[in-house]
């Protein structure tokens, strides 16, 4: 491979020159990750392509961001910490970057495995040829594989678990390099949306539950794999059709795409949290706007706790859309009585609980002129930790608000989610720790109710929640996991799974 070392973050040995990651950790909050790909193939300047995709796609991770392209002959790589435009700010970038054929990654991790090691795509130099992956999700037995393929003699460069699944590739005793490829995914447990690239094209996959997205798109004779939508509608490229749950796509340097489905075909589970905060609301997702998805929660939520109050206020940007359904449905006027600053990233990106509260205050204000001496609806997407409704609800009393009474567009996010959206151990979950009552207590709103589980699905299109077979991964909500969790059973940790956590008596302090 030739590595392109022309930034100060990756100048030298650019693939294992980072020291500061942590060591492969076995704390169930350090592995998980959010995460966006985008892939070209058949472009004549692929790797500009894909940082304007990863620019559409920058929601889904702030902390690093990497392409790696193939012109034929070689691969290169440039990767970095930092948002797309300020890793790849240079002409120099991409003449750095040549070829037709081109992917990337933009990757948010929680605290310990951020190191430069860890940025994708990784890279393998395999018996095949070279080999580059970009990974969207998580692995839920990767320490279990790596501890195997450790014993075995496997020298790992990161501490991310995509890794695991180039070892598995390599160490795989079928002949073709497809083989190979099916042969590891066939031990790997939890959610992978992948591109890969190999000399002889990419290969684009969605697990067998499709959890987490991944879509198709062309621009003429280019071939596009976007885990979003809106990162095609960014180059022009016109859509065209979802990688199904368990498809595998390859593409050759001719353009021919050819469809595999070696893992047979189970019902699939895609994400509902990419529905309710995770994917931008400009992207459709399984045919349904994820924006109107937004707005119909709204609509639902309105319906189901109802509120007397003289406007509805959302948090922006997250209870934007729902707001605007909750107030359509209610007929409380939609007012932005908070202000949001566009120069601050999202606040729950930060690896830092200090460093998260301090967003929280830079990011919103009250807009003092709407608010004061009014009734309030205020709408968000979610409560996780609780930090950010604390915080605004006092936002709202501190500039002159009667009353406050929290909506939320998300069912209580009651357990954590192993398939890459970050969210931290179950015991920090406000709403595995406390009642409805404690948590409207602890946010000192003067009422809060979460949208129902069955709410969520009418809202995403669906008659209701198939207690059966859920239409949907709705884990973080439910506690039911499609998938095994191999490395957490291994840990024994109940208190992660579905099993009740003992709540915790809070204080009750009287509103202020
Ligand atoms: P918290 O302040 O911990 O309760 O987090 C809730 C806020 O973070 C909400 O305003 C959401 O918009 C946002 N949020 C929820 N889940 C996530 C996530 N997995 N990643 C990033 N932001 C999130």
């Amino acid at each position: 491979m030739t590595a392109a070392s022309h930034s100060p973050q990756n100048a030298a040995a650019p693939l294992s020159a980072d020291h500061d990651a942590a060591p492969w950790d076995v704390d169930g909050d350090k592995l998980k990750e959010e995460c966006g790909i985008f892939g070209v193939i058949g472009a004549k300047e692929a790797s500009g392509m894909v940082a304007l995709g990863l620019h559409a796609l920058q929601h889904r991770g702030q902390e690093a961001v990497g392409i790696t392209s193939y012109d034929g002959q070689e691969f290169y790589s440039h990767r970095g910490q930092g948002h797309v435009a300020q890793v790849f700010n240079r002409a120099e970038d991409f003449a750095a970057l040549p070829g037709a054929m081109a992917s990337g990654h933009v990757r948010y991790s929680t605290t310990g495995g951020s190191g430069l090691r860890n940025v994708q795509p990784l890279f393998a130099d395999l018996a095949s040829g070279g080999f580059s992956i970009a990974h969207n999700g998580n692995i839920s037995n990767a320490m279990t594989l790596k501890r195997d393929l450790v014993i075995k003699g496997s020298i790992f460069q990161s501490t991310s678990d995509t890794e695991v699944i180039i070892h598995l590739v390599a160490t795989s005793r079928y002949p073709t390099l497809l083989d190979r490829f099916v042969d590891a995914l066939r031990m790997v447990e939890g959610a992978y949306s992948l591109i890969c690239m190999t000399p002889e094209g990419m290969i684009a996959c969605r697990d067998p539950l499709g959890i987490r997205p991944l879509v198709m798109g062309r621009l003429g004779q280019t071939i596009v794999f976007a885990s979003e939508t809106v990162a095609l509608d960014v180059i022009g490229a016109d859509f065209v059709r979802q990688i199904e749950p368990g498809e595998l796509v390859q593409v050759d340097h001719q353009g021919v795409v050819s469809s595999h489905r070696p893992f047979g075909s189970l019902p699939p589970r895609p994400c509902i949290f990419e529905h309710v905060y995770f994917s931008r609301p400009d992207s459709v997702l399984d045919g349904q706007s994820v924006y109107t998805s937004r707005k119909q929660i709204g609509i639902e939520l309105a319906k189901e706790a109802p509120a007397d109050a003289d406007i509805v206020v959302p948090v922006p940007d997250s209870g934007v859309p729902a707001a605007i359904g909750y107030a359509q449905q209610s007929g409380i006027p939609f007012e932005l009585g908070i202000i949001r600053s566009h120069y601050v990233g999202r606040t729950f990106i930060q690896p830092s609980d200090g460093a998260r509260n301090a967003d929280v205050k830079r990011k919103h204000n009250a807009n003092r002129a709407l608010v004061e001496g009014k009734r309030i609806v205020l709408i968000d997407d979610s409560i996780v930790r609780g930090t950010t409704s604390l915080k605004i609800v006092q936002m709202m009393r501190d500039a002159g608000a009667a009353e406050v009474h929290m909506r939320i567009a998300s069912p209580p996010t009651d357990h954590s989610c192993f398939y890459g959206v970050d969210t931290p151990e179950r015991n920090k979950l406000l709403a595995a720790r406390m009642d409805l009552q404690a948590m409207a207590d602890y946010i000192h709103a003067d009422s809060l109710a979460f949208v129902s589980i069955e709410g969520l699905y009418r809202a995403v299109g669906e008659p209701g929640r198939k207690a059966s077979c859920p239409q949907y991964c709705d884990a973080c909500f439910t506690g039911e996991y499609p998938t095994r969790l191999t490395d957490l059973a291994e840990r024994s940790d109940p208190a992660q799974l579905s099993l009740p956590v003992d709540r915790i008596a809070v204080d009750r302090e009287p509103i202020a």
